[in-house]
């Protein structure tokens, strides 16, 4: 349930909100807002009498929260909740793209292909260091000498790493070069690592299971919230459905529905919802016209050599191209491309 507080509620009363709360048993989620503040009071779904916080003082209003996702929900914080990524806010008025390799190959790879993105407009870098491969026998990622370049990428162009986490224990190494972690699709409902996601306070950026509804999305965002982990953005990124034209189907429907649904911001994935470059821009036009709070893409320097998904890869000019369309359809639905604010770059040197 939400515990709405009176605009002028003291400290003492909310601390003394929180006390009764923990008494009983639940977990108490404080969100201050600008006139109030407001407290959730999350349980393992056993009853809780209502009517013993409605008569405590400073206690406007109790609203039960009739979503199982009940922090992720839009019930229990009903403005948009921003993520701030280098000095822009990911699910303000602003879209924020995230632009680089499908994997960290080499360091010229990474870098050539880091200062083209961020030359075309891109707000952070991704890269995958740890990759989630369907054969064993595929490219695994360069593990820690690609996190090294992903640190060397980010001090050259100033842009933000997102990369991805693919088990708990790699919480210590990750978090020390991961502006964000990104939660694969794969690993949308591995629960250790949400736990450990949680719990690390890291940023993370949550993909949607490509067999998972838009509720066991949230459910699995919930995860991370309930350790106070409170910077997650979600991201939808294709489901498999019977279509195999295309590697998945790219829910657009998904993305207003989480707006309602979630405070948490949304981002498209273009490249795995599609898996042909082609098609890749057409939907990230869509994405934004639908509502998405921001975009990640793949780009290589030269997909046609790309050690994992060159086929949905855009070239640089490509885009380019990309960013230029996007920023139309955002100013046609009464938005923008979100600031750059990155430091001056370094140029590209030399190995
Ligand atoms: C990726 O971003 O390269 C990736 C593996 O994505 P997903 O988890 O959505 O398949
Ligand atoms: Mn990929």
């Amino acid at each position: 349930m939400m515990i709405i507080m009176r605009t002028n509620a003291t400290p003492q009363e909310i601390a003394a909100v929180v006390e009764r709360i923990e008494g009983n048993g639940l977990r108490a989620h404080l969100s201050k807002g600008e006139e109030r503040t407001v407290i959730g009071a999350v349980g393992d779904g056993r009853p809780v009498l209502k009517d013993q916080f409605l008569h405590l003082p400073g206690v406007d209003r109790v609203i039960p929260i009739t979503r199982p996702y009940k922090l992720a929900s839009r019930e229990f914080i009903a403005e948009n909740s921003l993520f701030p990524l280098n000095g822009v806010q990911v699910g303000d008025q602003g879209v924020v793209l995230i632009a680089g390799p499908c994997s960290v190959e080499s360091r010229t790879q990474l870098l050539e292909t880091a200062h083209a993105v961020r030359e075309a407009g891109a707000h952070a870098l991704r890269g995958g260091a740890f990759k989630p491969r369907t054969s064993p026998y595929s490219f695994q990622g360069l593990g820690e000498a690609g996190l090294e370049m992903l640190a060397e990428a980010r001090e050259q162009t100033g842009m933000p790493i997102v990369t991805e986490i693919m088990a708990p224990e790699h919480i210590p190494l990750l978090t020390r070069y991961a502006d964000v972690l990104q939660i694969g699709a794969r690993n949308m409902q591995n629960y250790a690592l949400l736990h450990a996601a949680g719990e690390s306070q890291h940023p993370v950026l949550l993909k949607r299971g490509m067999m998972a509804t838009i509720d066991e999305l949230l459910m699995a965002a919930e995860y991370i919230l309930s350790h106070g982990n409170r910077r997650v953005m979600l991201c939808e990124r294709g489901i498999r459905t019977f279509e195999s034209v295309t590697r998945n189907t790219t829910d657009i429907n998904a993305i207003p529905a989480l707006k309602s649904l979630t405070h948490l911001p949304v981002i498209l994935d273009p490249s795995h919802g599609t898996g042909h470059w082609e098609y890749v821009t057409a939907i990230a036009r869509a994405g934004i016209a639908a509502g998405a709070d921001g975009l990640i893409v793949e780009v290589h320097i030269n997909p046609s050599e790309a050690l994992s998904d060159g086929g949905q890869s855009l070239k640089p000019e490509r885009f380019a191209e990309l960013v230029r369309q996007v920023r139309a359809v955002s100013e046609a639905v009464g938005r923008s491309l979100a600031p750059i604010r990155h430091p001056v770059s370094a140029p590209l040197s030399e190995p």
